[in-house]
């Protein structure tokens, strides 16, 4: 637990205990992190499945049934015209309704579930990039957990 890497660097004057034992303190916490360059890798395989953000859209999709009071033989028949709905929030409650036609409920699908993996991928990445911004763990691999 306390083994220290003899590294080049590592002898001094006694002086310099307090911030070696200072810098042991950060390694201990460094020991659940990836090196930096494996960040950087993992951060790699991100950017490389985000989707194409051409293709997105926020919002909710659902269905709504119109119904026309009079005059309309389908209503009367009790069928009503189903129609689809993108709702998208902001802030403040405020919400857009937009109406689709069928046609274009399959690609609206499409650009939200690209929109919900690139967000999840922003996400990713800012962690990822939390652990860049901390000390590199200067832990031998075995120390992680995993292989
Ligand atoms: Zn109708």
């Amino acid at each position: 637990m306390h083994e220290r890497p003899g590294g080049p660097g590592t002898a001094g004057p006694a002086v310099r205990d307090a911030e070696i034992s200072c810098r042991d303190g950060e390694r201990y916490v460094s020991l659940v992190m990836m090196k930096h360059d494996q960040v950087e890798q993992a951060r790699e395989r991100v950017l490389q499945r985000l989707p194409d953000l051409r293709h997105i859209v926020r919002g909710s999709l659902f269905q709504r049934t119109i119904r026309h009071r009079q005059g309309c033989p389908k209503c009367e028949g009790g069928d009503g015209h189903p129609m689809w709905i993108l709702t998208v929030g902001y802030p403040g409650g405020r919400t857009r309704q937009l109406s689709l036609r069928a046609e274009q409920v399959p690609q609206v699908r499409a650009w939200l579930a690209n929109y919900r993996r690139s967000k999840a991928a922003l996400e990713k990445l800012c962690e990822l990039n939390q652990r860049l911004l901390r000390p590199e763990s200067r832990a031998p691999r075995s120390r992680e957990g995993r292989a």
